[in-house]
């Protein structure tokens, strides 16, 4: 339907109003012939069942994990009151950008940024505290990396009047103290993990007193103080299906404008840290090519510090370093990996979702991993052109996307290049470190 437009009957800016946001998320699963591989109990190799799963996580958030079945789940009104405060997300044209790297490309962006928490995980988190409270929790335990994930979670269980604890990386924990304020403003319990809260954490620190921490011990420390504190539950930001499942509302909402417009993607890119943010937002486009309705071009973007999906192996691996955790069949880079610092701290699990991983190995979606030095380059073509600043770990979308759309010089008719969209996940402001690291030519 492309080929009918000229470079200018493309949209600068796509406009949903609240109610065609979509009421329900939309399960990819249902659509897979072959499913992503089932998380196992490591005690007894057999598939975790619905009991196993509710002792750490929600019971509705059980239930979506294992719900391979149901194509559409609908979104509660709570959680979708909620999700009208900060949605929809603006599917924006870049068409500065698209001059200032010279393309005859069309280049969308949807950005999840415009929100306090700078990121697309309010989605998932909104909807994981409101069952959380609906099912009569008190309290919820969670880790966090960079601090976008905890930051809101704070938010949602300030919302639904749930007690917070965060485990945060320490090294994240003491260079990025603006997070580290905005989830105790928003009343969320900070703390330093390894930590001596827990046993997971003191193993480690007997072993290492000054372990910098990872996202894996953070989530041993978050499950073993969740499953030892009466009327608490964990609760994760990325990687599992339910999370995926929540955050196709980017998806499902890019679907819906792009329809409005006529404009058909030929080429759906997103960072991928756990797979949240990419798969939600493909989910969509991949059910359509599934079904046989229509196909795409799918890239997921990497850190060079944790490639798991180009380098990586498929294979079944604790989801953390303390083993705590069911395992998932997913590619991995070993459950006691520890990436070397890198600022994209959003992109640090040694992990991905299981679902991105079986796509992946499908053969379904296109991989590329990217050194931190070329995201910032990216990232500041990208700000100049669009007056927004991206989040590093946006960045590595946006090094794809330079990469895809230059194949297609900008050319006098303009009308050769493909229409790329793609989800810019969050904001960078609380990356301003990194930003002068990168400014002062020390990246
Ligand atoms: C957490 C985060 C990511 C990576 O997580 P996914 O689960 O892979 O989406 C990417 N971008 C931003 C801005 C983040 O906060």
């Amino acid at each position: 339907m492309n080929k009918m437009k000229t470079t200018n009957e493309f949209p600068d800016k796509i406009y949903l109003t609240a109610d065609e946001i979509p009421k329900a998320w939309y399960n990819l699963r249902a659509d897979m012939d072959k499913k992503p591989a089932p998380l196992i109990n490591p005690a007894t190799g057999d598939p975790v069942t619905l009991e196993e799963l509710t002792c750490i996580f929600t019971e509705e958030g059980a239930k979506q994990e294992l719900d391979e079945t149901t194509k559409f789940i609908p979104i509660p009104e709570e959680i979708q009151n909620q999700y009208r405060k900060f949605r929809p997300a603006p599917l924006v044209r870049a068409a500065d950008f698209e001059k200032a790297i010279g393309t005859s490309a069309k280049i969308y962006y949807k950005f999840e940024g415009n929100n306090t928490s700078g990121s697309h995980k309010l989605n998932s988190a909104i909807a994981q505290a409101y069952y959380a409270k609906k099912e009569g929790l008190t309290h919820l335990t969670t880790e966090t990396g960079a601090g976008q994930w905890g930051t809101a979670l704070a938010m949602s269980c300030e919302k639904m009047g749930l007690d917070l604890t965060v485990y945060m990386v320490k090294c994240s924990y003491e260079q990025k103290p603006f997070r580290r304020e905005i989830m105790k403003t928003f009343g969320g319990r900070v703390v330093p993990s390894p930590s001596m809260e827990t046993e997971a954490g003191k193993k480690i620190l007997s072993e290492n007193p000054d372990n910098p921490g990872s996202l894996g011990v953070a989530i041993s420390e978050a499950v073993e103080t969740a499953v030892t504190t009466p009327s608490t539950k964990y609760v994760l930001g990325s990687v599992l299906n339910q999370v995926l499942l929540h955050q196709t509302i980017i998806g499902l909402e890019t679907q819906v404008a792009m329809k409005k417009y006529g404009i058909k993607p030929d080429v759906i890119v997103g960072c991928a840290g756990g797979g949240s943010n990419l798969g939600g937002f493909m989910a969509p486009f991949l059910g359509e090519q599934l079904r046989g309705e229509e196909h795409y071009k799918f890239i997921a973007a990497e850190s060079a510090s944790c490639p798991s999906l180009t380098k990586g192996e498929f294979k079944y691996d604790y989801c953390d370093t303390g083993r705590v955790t069911p395992m998932a069949k997913m590619y991995t880079m070993g459950y006691d990996y520890i990436p070397p610092s890198n600022h994209a701290g959003g992109l640090r699990y040694h992990g991905m979702s299981p679902i991105l991983s079986e796509i992946y190995h499908q053969g379904l979606m296109e991989a590329y991993a990217y050194e931190q030095h070329d995201v910032f380059e990216a990232n500041t073509i990208f700000a100049r052109a669009e007056g927004i600043l991206p989040a590093p770990e946006s960045g590595h979308a946006i090094k794809a996307v330079i990469d895809e759309a230059t194949k297609f010089p900008a050319s006098k008719t303009d009308t050769t290049g493909p229409v790329i969209v793609f989800c810019l996940s969050g904001t960078g402001f609380f990356d301003m470190v990194a930003y002068g690291k990168y400014n002062n030519g020390e990246l």
